[in-house]
């Protein structure tokens, strides 16, 4: 599997809880999409099998005009050899989606929609400093389904401020009739550097509890079942089988290229990072130079990483797989943490795998870290 990540670093207002790299300055952006198509030019030899995933994220990708997304698309099809079913998703604020916006995105070639919804409650909305209205985030999915997308994902936050569980109850009840094939549910993170931290900090903002906190949690995993979603990830769910192609080649380790500013990169050895700034961006490229930095990944980060990514999985660690490429002590190591998990029932083995139990997914943070090497 291999995924190629297209950055798109401009929105139109700043959620208050958002870490992403983006600019609120949209001037630079003409001389952004050329910028990203000589980087794509610059790694036309990364990858050694056809791209079969796409992904425009961000920013808000849906900032782009039809002519600015043709161009890249255009460029990614001269530079590379991409399968005929390539799964290409797209990130979209709900404002942005109009029909003759999604005709033009099935037309670049799209076939999966990512639509930034949050919350169905206009205070959440307006607490987060979000740009679109509960109403708008139902009109964008029906906008989009009539459009004839077939394969639509939804984002929703839990452990908001205030959030009670009837509020989260009805927050899900809204997906279900919605029908969409696919549902991110994250936990709210405080992120250092954001408004949000800062508003926790002086008290404008109150947290739920970490118990009502989970409560949500749980209530969601029960709700997902009711409704068909699977819960393939820690924090992702999908219909029939419906899983999100471009991140499950994150959480297996496969090699990916990510263009754009701030964007990351693995090419199996490698994990490289562009410059999370627009204009050095753009300026580097005009004079045909890829602005990122490298990391040799040491065989712990390897591992580590491996732990931190499957173990979110519902399929789990392929004890094989680490049998196979670490050394001695981390097969015993893995060994030992995972009979003292399984022991507790936070852990169940299904085959070679290893995967967190209903009770272990509460803890995972826990687990993750106590599997972690250090040296
Ligand atoms: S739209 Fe997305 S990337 Fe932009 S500020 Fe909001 S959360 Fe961040």
């Amino acid at each position: 599997m291999s995924g190629l990540y297209v950055h798109i670093p401009y929105c139109a207002k700043l959620c208050y809880y958002c870490d992403f790299h983006f600019s609120l300055n949209l001037k630079t952006r003409n001389g952004f999409v050329d910028a990203v198509c000589r980087e794509l030019q610059l790694r036309k030899d990364f990858f050694s099998t056809p791209v079969e995933t796409i992904y425009f994220g961000g920013g808000t990708p849906s900032l782009l005009t039809d002519e600015e997304i043709g161009q890249i698309v255009s460029t990614i099809h001269e530079t590379f050899q991409i399968q005929p079913d390539a799964e290409f998703s797209f990130e979209c604020n709900p404002d942005d989606l109009t029909a003759s916006y999604c005709e033009s995105l099935l037309k670049n070639g799209v076939n999966r929609l990512s639509i930034g919804i949050q919350s169905f409650f206009d205070d959440d909305l307006q607490l987060l400093n979000r740009r679109h209205s509960s109403e708008s985030a139902r009109k964008a999915v029906r906008i989009a389904q009539n459009a004839g997308f077939q394969n639509i994902t939804i984002d929703l936050i839990y452990g908001l401020p205030n959030m009670t569980m009837e509020r989260w109850k009805k927050n899900l009840d809204e997906v279900a009739k919605l029908n969409v094939q696919h549902l991110s549910a994250y936990s709210l993170m405080v992120e250092e550097h954001t408004a949000l931290h800062k508003f926790v900090r002086t008290g404008k903002f109150i947290l739920p509890s970490e118990e009502s906190v989970l409560e949500q949690f749980n209530y969601l995993i029960d709700w997902a079942k009711a409704n068909d979603f699977e819960q393939y990830e820690i924090s992702n769910f999908a219909k029939n089988g419906m899983y999100s192609k471009h991140n499950t080649s994150y959480w297996t380790g496969k090699p990916y290229l990510g263009v754009g500013p701030s964007a990351h990169s693995f090419d199996g050895e490698k994990r490289f990072w562009n410059i999370a700034h627009n204009a050095k961006y753009i300026a580097a490229l005009r004079n045909g130079v890829i602005p990122c930095e490298t990391e040799i990944l040491t065989t712990r980060d390897k591992y580590n990483e491996l732990i931190m990514t499957d173990l979110r999985t519902k399929q789990g660690v392929n004890e094989s797989v680490i049998a196979q490429n670490f050394p001695p002590k981390y097969v015993q190591d893995f060994l030992a943490c995972k009979a003292k998990f399984l022991k507790q029932n936070l852990l169940q083995e299904n085959g070679t795998f290893v995967s967190l139990t209903r009770k272990g997914i509460m803890v995972s943070d826990m687990i993750m870290s106590d599997f972690f090497e250090t040296e």
